[in-house]
């Protein structure tokens, strides 16, 4: 934690008993979850309870909603502290912190005090985001591109709508409680004109979970399909406008990039600390592989490129918060892509340090390169990012 920019009591109070939790909650447990076969043997209801024990899971909730209202930043270095131990737990509660935030901000106060306090008040409750669909994917990142409609559609009937289709690959889809939807609302237009945004919670008649994903790694987290068929939202489950959805995107998500960067930016901290003391211990050629100049500068980037990502992911997290100080669109875009480029590379440099040893499960590094792969994804493709960003730069 020592190289974490601390800037003050309450931030480093937060990250040590966030620290504690993950050492005696998940690091015990981290191995045994990853090795399950059956991808939902890898989420632990266990985990979920002892974080709202320790006030985790509603961190970011304000006071007069009974949480305890922590900014962007501070949520930014908790999430990367939980990513040092593992990617899943980071984004399992990535996504819950990160919604509870926008719901706050989106939602009118009727929506706020049904949702809320059923949130604060369940251990087990945690949110998701439905946006991907089969056909309808980076679409959504680029929609002035792309000009493509969701293909899930709700149609209009008496006290609210009628919704089919299906959405894919959705953090925490099979165990949140509550779950912002994003539908196409008219046909005949582009998801930037046409969509709408919607409240739906788990055990509605018509919306059930489809197939939960077996990925390659960030198993401790679990993705899943929603389905919906001839499924009724009522009314009063409507965010904003009808046919605004893609505006309640844009507008109340600036930080979730930037936590989505943190929790990868976790992942390479711990791969670089397990190369500095693999190269600090190993010992060819008559001396410590740190002592042979090019491990060390090897490790010297290492450091410089997390460094170089935290301080990005800082600042956007920060911005995101102060928009009045400087905030710039791409900051909601671009700090994921440099820090999963930058975790990509710390983890084959690791498996590199490692030599023969690095291959071999017991390591642990092939865990870290598997989840490591995750975000050059997740949270939208980098190259997508990249032409979202040139979007608001240049355009
Ligand atoms: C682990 C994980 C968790 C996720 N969690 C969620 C979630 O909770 N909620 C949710 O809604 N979604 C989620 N997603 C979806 C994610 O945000 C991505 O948007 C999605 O995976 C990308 O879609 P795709 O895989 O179909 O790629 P595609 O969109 O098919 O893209 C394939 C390739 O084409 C490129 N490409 C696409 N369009 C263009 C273009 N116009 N110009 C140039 N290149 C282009 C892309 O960059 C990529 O390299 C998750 C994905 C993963 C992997």
């Amino acid at each position: 934690m020592h190289e974490i920019f601390i800037q003050n009591e309450d931030q480093r109070a937060i990250l040590e008993s966030v620290r504690r939790f993950a050492e005696e909650e998940v690091a015990p447990k981290v191995a045994e979850l990853d090795a399950q076969q059956n991808p939902e043997d890898g989420f632990s209801w266990d985990i979920v309870e002892a974080a709202d024990a320790m006030g985790l899971r509603t961190l970011t909730l304000s006071e007069e909603y009974g949480g305890l209202g922590v900014d962007s930043l501070t949520t930014a270095m908790v999430v990367e502290e939980l990513g040092r131990f593992d990617l899943g737990i980071s984004v399992v509660f990535a996504q819950t912190l990160k919604l509870a935030q926008i719901f706050e901000k989106a939602t009118n106060p009727e929506q706020r005090e049904r949702h809320l306090s059923k949130y604060r008040d369940d251990p087990r409750h945690l949110f998701a985001i439905g946006i991907t669909e089969p056909e309808t994917a980076s679409n959504y990142f680029l929609p002035q591109r792309a000009k493509a409609p969701y293909r899930t559609f709700a149609e209009k009937v008496d006290g609210g709508w009628v919704v089919n289709g299906m959405k894919h690959f959705i953090s925490n889809g099979n165990v949140a409680k509550t779950y912002l939807l994003f539908v196409q609302t008219e046909k005949g237009v582009p998801l930037h004109e046409g969509s709408t945004c919607f409240i739906i919670e788990q055990g509605m008649e018509g919306f059930t979970i489809g197939r939960v994903h077996d990925k390659m790694g960030e198993r401790l987290a679990n993705n899943a399909e929603l389905i919906f068929q001839d499924f009724f939202i009522p009314e009063e489950n409507l965010v904003g406008e009808v046919g605004k959805g893609h505006g309640v995107l844009s507008e109340f998500f600036p930080q979730s990039n930037a936590y989505a960067a943190a929790s990868i930016i976790g992942v390479a901290v711990n791969a670089y600390e397990r190369a500095v003391e693999w190269a600090q211990t190993r010992v060819q050629g008559g001396k410590h592989l740190i002592e042979h100049d090019g491990i060390a500068a090897d490790l010297a980037e290492m450091r410089m490129l997390i460094d170089g990502s935290r301080s990005y992911i800082h600042r956007a997290a920060w911005l995101a918060d102060n928009q009045e100080h400087g905030w710039d669109r791409s900051l909601g875009a671009l700090p994921k892509v440099m820090a999963s480029q930058a975790a990509w590379k710390i983890v084959t440099r690791t498996l590199e340090i490692h030599g023969g040893h690095g291959y071999m499960k017991e390591a642990g590094i092939e865990k870290l390169m598997r989840d490591a792969a995750a975000f050059l994804h997740s949270d939208g493709v980098n190259r997508t990012l990249l032409l979202k960003a040139a979007g608001f730069l240049y355009d």
